[in-house]
C-alpha cells in the first residue's frame, strides 16, 4: 500500500518510523511519501491560508496550493482515494479502517486553521473517491495527529503487519465480523496467576475453551453496555454495529428495527454479525436494568426516553415491559 500525506508540518510525521508501522514501512510493506504543502504556494511568503469569506475569526486554507498539490500528488502514482480529515466528517471506525486498507492507494490532506476552501474536496471528487473523516466529537488543531491514528489503525490490518491475524478479528469492534463483531473487548490477563492479592479469574485457567469463549463474550456484553451504551442499544436492536455505524445509516435503520424474537436478525443485522442468543440478552437485559435504576435516581422523567433511545424498545416485548415495570 502506498500512503500520500500533504501536511505544512511534514516533521509531524516521524512516528511513522517507529514500532509496527515503521517495520511495515523497513519491510515495503507499506510505502509512505510526505508532502509539504508551502512546495505549492507561489507568493513570496509561502503563504497557504487567507481570511475567511463573509468574517469570522480565524483563517482557511487558500485552494490553489492544495488543487496544485493534489494534482500533482495524485499523477506521482496510481489511482487513489483521498481522505480528508475534518471533525464534520463521516466518523472513523473499524470498518472504515479495514475498507481503507484494502487500497492500494490512499492521499491524506491534513487541514490546518479553520479548515481547507471547500472547493477543494469539490474539485477533487472529479478525479477521484473523497471521503471527509472525523476521529471523534472533539477539535484538534490540525489533520496531522487525526492522519496518524488513521494510519496506525489501517497499517495494523496490512497482511503481516501484526504478528497474529487472528487478534484483528477479536479486537474491539470485531475487524472482520468475528466473535467481537459490535462489542469492546473485556478484561484480559497474564502471568503471574497472583498479583498483590488480585487472582486471574480461574475459568481463564480451565482450558474449557467454550467456557472461556462465553466468559469474554459475557465481559464484553457488560463492558460494551457500561462504557457504550450506544453500541448496546444497537445490539439489542438488531444492527450490525460495523457496517451500519460507518456509513451513519444507524438511526434510520434503528427505529423500524424488527419487534420480539426476530430483533437480533432485524433489519440491518448481516447474518452472523451481530446476532444476540438467549443468554446475551439476558445480560443486555440486566445491564438495561441496572442502567434504568441509575436512570431513575438521576432524572426519573427521562427513564422512558432513555430507556427507548438505548434500544431497549427491540428486546423482547415481555422484556421490555418488564424492565419498564421494573423502572417505573
Ligand atoms: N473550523 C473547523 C470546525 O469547526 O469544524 C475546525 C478546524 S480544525 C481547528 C483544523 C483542522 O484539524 C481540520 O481542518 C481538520 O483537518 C483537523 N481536525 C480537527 N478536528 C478533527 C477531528 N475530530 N477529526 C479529524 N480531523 C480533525
Amino acid at each position: 500500500m502506498r500512503i500520500d500525506i500533504i501536511t505544512i508540518f511534514p516533521d509531524y510525521f516521524g512516528p511513522l518510523e517507529v514500532s509496527l508501522i515503521g517495520k511495515a514501512a523497513q519491510r515495503g510493506d507499506i510505502t509512505f511519501r510526505v508532502h509539504d504543502l508551502r512546495t505549492w504556494a507561489r507568493d513570496a511568503h509561502h503563504s497557504v491560508d487567507d481570511a475567511p469569506y463573509g468574517g469570522g475569526p480565524g483563517m482557511v486554507m487558500k485552494p490553489e496550493p492544495w488543487g496544485e498539490a493534489l494534482d500533482a500528488v495524485l499523477t506521482a502514482a496510481g489511482p487513489a482515494r483521498l481522505v480528508v480529515p475534518s471533525p464534520s466528517g463521516l466518523p472513523f471506525t473499524q470498518r472504515m479502517a479495514a475498507e481503507y486498507a484494502r487500497e492500494p492507494r490512499l492521499i491524506f490532506a491534513c487541514g490546518r486553521y479553520e479548515g481547507i476552501d471547500a472547493r477543494v474536496v469539490e474539485d477533487a471528487r472529479v478525479r477521484m473517491p473523497v471521503d471527509e473523516v472525523s476521529i471523534g466529537d472533539y477539535v484538534l488543531a490540525g489533520g496531522e495527529p487525526a492522519v496518524l491514528v488513521m494510519t496506525e489503525a489501517i497499517g495494523r490490518l496490512l497482511p503481516g503487519v501484526i504478528g497474529n491475524a487472528r487478534s484483528a478479528a477479536d479486537d474491539s469492534f470485531g475487524g472482520g465480523g468475528g466473535p467481537m463483531a459490535g462489542l469492546i473487548e473485556g478484561p484480559v490477563y497474564t502471568r503471574p496467576r497472583v498479583w498483590r492479592g488480585r487472582e486471574v479469574p480461574p475459568v481463564l485457567l480451565s482450558g474449557d475453551h467454550a467456557a472461556i469463549a462465553r466468559w469474554r463474550r459475557d465481559c464484553a456484553l457488560r463492558t460494551t453496555a457500561a462504557n457504550r451504551p450506544d453500541l448496546a442499544a444497537r445490539l439489542a436492536a438488531g444492527q450490525a454495529v460495523t457496517d451500519t455505524a460507518a456509513r451513519g445509516e444507524g438511526a434510520a435503520r434503528g427505529a423500524g428495527a424488527a419487534r420480539g424474537a426476530g430483533a437480533a436478525r432485524g433489519a440491518g443485522a448481516a447474518e452472523g454479525e451481530g446476532a444476540l442468543d438467549a443468554r446475551d440478552r439476558e445480560l443486555l437485559f440486566e445491564a438495561g436494568l441496572r442502567r434504568c435504576g441509575t436512570l431513575k435516581a438521576a432524572a426519573p422523567h427521562r427513564l422512558t426516553q432513555q430507556g427507548r433511545a438505548w434500544g431497549l424498545a427491540a428486546l423482547a416485548e415481555e422484556t421490555e415491559a418488564a424492565l419498564l415495570q421494573a423502572c417505573a
